[in-house]
């Protein structure tokens, strides 16, 4: 083991996984985190206390798909059980189909589809923990890094990177090495500044909004009160809205719902009063927030702003400066509803730790082959998202215009190509994931990054199985997932007045 000293900046999801996953190799970790974070005796005290207010997503709901669950379970048992013990638990695909199925016939790789269920902070508190007692990583807080240190050498190549530059905890600035900076400072992320001040070449970005805005508020069930039973899909999107109840530890559960920041009605959803109205018309929530099964335990969080952003650190193979990388959010992040931003940073922590290992003394090589990992491992999700906001933004312009965006058949007897997909997906695929477990256990797997966004469309056995759904669409009721917008928009007007 080659033992390098690394700097990390920032201890949330992708700081705290990578600090993980370099301590597994045998590297020296010293974890930096601007914020002042109170200590707290349990994962409870914390989500009283930190306010994370720079990592404001840690207080709205979070899923944490398979790909993370297992991950977890693999490779560090320990921390495992520690998850379970502050509370959290798992949600199993198997479980999930036999609420809906009648004896539905399982395959082994089933036992891979379980998800994790706690609290953001939760993960957050137990990992902090995990790191101090299984760990010799030094973690400082209320440390903020403001900029690169290098190697005056650097010749005509990229510059060096040797350290950071930090404003310590006495609020004194200090001088940090390194032999690597791993920047996991988030979507905020200063780097393109810092990287101009060492006159590196410009790290390109595309970025663009994901369309939506976030609420989200936490309830905690009654004592001895059981989740109420599904009466509909645990998440949805009934086109002017996303709604979606997230279980988490300790009889806590949230319920976000997203809409445009566009709609000024539906904007209304960030006071309590409509908030509360909106999800009491959803059929699949409104029994989970009735008075005799749980209480509010927070106000609605918000989230505005949201993007889908990469940045290209390596570009045509070239990384932007040696002995330094940035992952999780600092480099890549997307729309948040489809819950994959932790588990992509699991996945890229591994890589690092993988690409150090594999070219512990080549720095050029390390970050090219960090960068073909991303590119294989992290970049097809990235784009999937991407092209899921376009199609609703597409959808959403065809309904304001009074439009069906379902309504396939042109006047002149073509197809319209993109219509006939949404048709395919609506009437077809939906359906078919409630009558065909083979359909359900497809989209689970690539919707818990256990598949690549592309394996669905690979399975030929998948297309005559959804198409044979999808052609008795007029003979199914339509299923009720909730009032139209401008009911829902009418309910949400009276509870605020
Ligand atoms: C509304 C919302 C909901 C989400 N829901 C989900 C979900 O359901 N499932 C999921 O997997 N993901 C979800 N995500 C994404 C997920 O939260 C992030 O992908 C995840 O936290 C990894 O981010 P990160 O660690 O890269 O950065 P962050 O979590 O943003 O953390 C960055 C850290 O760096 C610190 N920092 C910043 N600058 C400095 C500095 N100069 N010096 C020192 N420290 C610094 C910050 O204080 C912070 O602690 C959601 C995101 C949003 C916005």
């Amino acid at each position: 083991m080659s033992g390098k000293h690394v700097v990390v900046v920032g201890s949330s999801a992708a700081g705290l996984f990578t600090t993980l996953a370099l301590s597994q190799s045998g590297h020296r970790v010293t974890l930096l985190e601007k914020e002042a974070l109170t200590p707290c005796e349990s994962p409870i005290e914390a989500f009283e206390k930190w306010e994370r207010r720079g990592a404001p997503q840690t207080r709205h709901s979070h899923a944490f798909l398979a790909r993370l669950h297992n991950g977890i379970r693999d490779r560090l048992p320990v921390l495992y059980e520690e998850l379970k013990e502050a509370g959290a638990e798992t949600l199993s695909f198997k479980t999930m189909v036999e609420e809906i199925h009648e004896n539905p016939e399982f395959v082994p790789e089933d036992d891979d589809l379980v998800l994790l269920a706690c609290r953001r902070i939760t993960l957050d508190w137990v990992l902090h923990r995990h790191v101090d007692k299984h760990t010799d990583t030094e973690r400082r807080i209320g440390v903020e890094v403001s900029g690169l240190l290098v190697h005056e050498d650097s010749g005509s190549g990229p510059p060096r990177v040797r350290g950071v530059a930090i404003k310590n905890e006495d609020g004194e600035m200090e001088e940090l090495e390194a032999d690597l900076v791993v920047d996991t400072s988030g979507r905020n992320s200063q780097l393109r500044h810092w990287l101009d001040d060492i006159q590196a070449e410009e790290m390109e970005q595309d970025t663009e909004s994901c369309g939506i805005f976030y609420c989200s508020r936490f309830y905690a069930l009654h004592e001895g009160v059981e989740t109420p039973p599904l009466e509909g899909p645990i998440a949805g999107d009934l086109g002017y809205m996303k709604y979606a109840i997230f279980q988490g530890d300790s009889g806590v559960f949230s319920i976000t719902l997203a809409a445009s920041p566009q709609d000024d009605s539906l904007r209304q959803i960030r006071h309590e009063e409509a908030f509360e109205a909106a999800a009491r018309k959803l059929p699949a929530i409104h029994r989970w927030i009735e008075k005799d099964v749980s209480r509010p335990i927070t106000d609605v969080y918000t989230y505005a702003n949201l993007k889908n952003t990469r940045r290209f650190f390596v570009k045509d193979g070239q990384p932007r400066a040696l002995n330094l990388f940035p992952i999780g959010d600092a480099l890549i992040h997307m729309n948040p509803i489809t819950g994959r931003g932790c588990t992509t940073s699991w996945v890229s922590a591994w890589l690092l730790a993988d690409a150090l290992d594999a070219n512990p003394d080549d720095p050029l090589a390390f970050a090219r082959d960090l960068d073909e990992g991303i590119i294989r491992e992290v970049v097809p999700w990235y784009e999937s998202m991407r092209m899921q906001d376009q199609a609703t933004h597409e959808m959403a312009e065809l309904a304001e215009g009074g439009e069906d965006p379902y309504s396939f058949e042109r006047e002149d007897g073509t197809v319209d190509p993109k219509a006939y997909m949404r048709s395919l997906l609506r009437d077809g695929v939906m359906p078919a994931m409630r009558e065909d477990i083979v359909i359900m256990r497809a989209f689970m797997r690539v919707f818990n990054m256990l598949d690549a966004p592309s394996d669905m469309l690979a399975k030929p056995e998948l297309l005559p199985r959804i198409l044979a759904v999808w052609q008795r669409r007029e003979e199914r009721p339509p299923v009720n997932m909730g009032p139209s917008r401008n009911e829902l928009a009418e309910e949400i007007e009276s509870a605020v007045a």
